[in-house]
Formats: C-alpha cells, structure tokens, sequence
C-alpha cells in the first residue's frame, strides 16, 4: 500500500498499514487529512527515504516498480 498526498505533488510513501516506511507519518508534522492510502503509487516516484528504510528491513515493502528498477540497474551494471 502506498500513502499519497492528495492532488497530483508529491511523493508515494510506502504504508505498512500504520505509518510510512520513512516514519515521516509517526515524526513528522504531515498534515494526515491531506493523506490518502492507495493501492498503487499511480505513477508517482517513490519517497527516498521509504527506499532506503525499505531495503533495510526484515520484510521489505514488495513493490513492483522498485523491484524492475532494481533489476534494470543489475542488467545495466552488468553491461556496462
Ligand atoms: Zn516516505
């Protein structure tokens, strides 16, 4: 799940269901009514910290776009 803010700015936040990825939810001062959960990104890029908190935990966030992106960049390393 992903939480996005409302309108078309913004980032996609990974959601784990009870705060982002990144914990900006939990930390910061988001302003929660202009949140909403969302079961794609709808196209937009992914925060940077839910992806660096995101390759460090147990279970990471299954995600299809990072998951291609990551393999294009294997196939790009191992072109070059
Ligand atoms: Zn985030």
């Amino acid at each position: 799940m992903y939480l996005l803010r409302n309108g078309n700015n913004g980032v996609a936040h990974y959601w784990n269901g009870v705060d982002t990825v990144c914990k900006m939810y939990s930390t910061s001062s988001m302003r929660k009514k202009k949140y909403k959960v969302s079961e794609t990104n709808l196209g937009k890029k992914i925060c940077f910290m839910c992806q660096v908190n995101n390759k460090k935990l147990l279970k990471p966030f299954v995600d299809k776009e990072y998951e291609q992106a990551k393999e294009e960049f294997v196939i790009q390393l191992s072109t070059m």
